[in-house]
């Protein structure tokens, strides 16, 4: 009987049950955060956050098996989870080499909440919105159980930023524009940095980072991303 269960138990796939990844998520998290390394993130704290956030919770149970690839994932609604690679180099620019925490981030595009979860760990304080009520629902109900205190969610139109909660340390988009709505750019504090994909001249979305020095702003321009459009109102 024993020896029967054994052998069930290890012909199946380690990957599946109720729990979705349940332990095994350690292990795949670990590599995950080896291969975000191998590929140049050299930040431990964004490190540390990656291999923390259980990703395969954030989408849905049919694509959990997938959860911790090199890959985007649809989490509904015709949106999509950035891949890991991309979530880890964006929060490495907006932290870029901060000693420690981050103070307030406004995130724009909560989309299902895991980039959220990450910035959670980054940051004294996380304001994200979204513009679709669906999925504004759906991250609050996939946040819950981590009981992040400071992670507000707030269903709006992003391109307004949210004022209540502004000047803000670091504002990251993860939809994009033709332009960096002004709104945002008056919400960063002084000293603070802002990281967006943004179609530029070429026609081509790019990262783009906005620097809001006491000289004024300064824009970079680097390379070649995919994100889903920035869109006005609410749905
Ligand atoms: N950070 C998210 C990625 C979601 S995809 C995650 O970890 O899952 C980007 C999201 O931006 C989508 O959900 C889309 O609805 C949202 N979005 C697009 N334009 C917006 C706007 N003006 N305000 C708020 N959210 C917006």
């Amino acid at each position: 009987m024993v020896q029967d269960a054994t052998r069930r138990a290890a012909a199946e796939p380690a990957l599946v049950g109720p729990q979705g990844l349940g332990m095994d998520s350690i292990a795949v998290r670990t590599r995950m955060v080896q291969k975000l390394a191998a590929q140049g993130i050299g930040d431990p704290a964004v490190l540390q956050a990656m291999g923390t956030v259980e990703r395969h919770r954030f989408v849905d149970t049919a694509l959990v098996n997938q959860a911790y690839e090199e890959t985007s994932l649809p989490i509904g609604l015709g949106q999509t989870i950035s891949k890991p690679n991309v979530v880890a180099r964006m929060m490495e620019l907006l932290r870029h080499g901060a000693a420690g925490k981050l103070g307030r981030v406004l995130e724009i595009g909560t989309g299902c909440g895991y980039q959220a979860a990450v910035l959670s760990l980054l940051a004294t304080e996380v304001y994200s919105i979204e513009r679709l009520r669906g999925l504004h629902d759906k991250a609050r109900e996939n946040l819950r159980p981590f009981r992040l205190a400071n992670v507000h969610l707030l269903f709006g139109d992003g391109m307004a930023g949210f004022s209540k909660g502004a000047p803000y340390a670091a504002i990251v988009a993860a939809a994009g524009g033709d332009a960096i709505p002004q709104a945002w750019v008056d919400q960063l504090a002084v000293g603070g940095r802002l990281v967006a994909p943004m179609v530029t001249a070429s026609g081509q979305q790019a990262l783009v980072v906005v620097d809001k020095t006491a000289r004024g702003l300064e824009q970079t321009v680097l390379e070649a991303v995919h994100f889903v459009p920035l869109k006005s109102g609410i749905a």
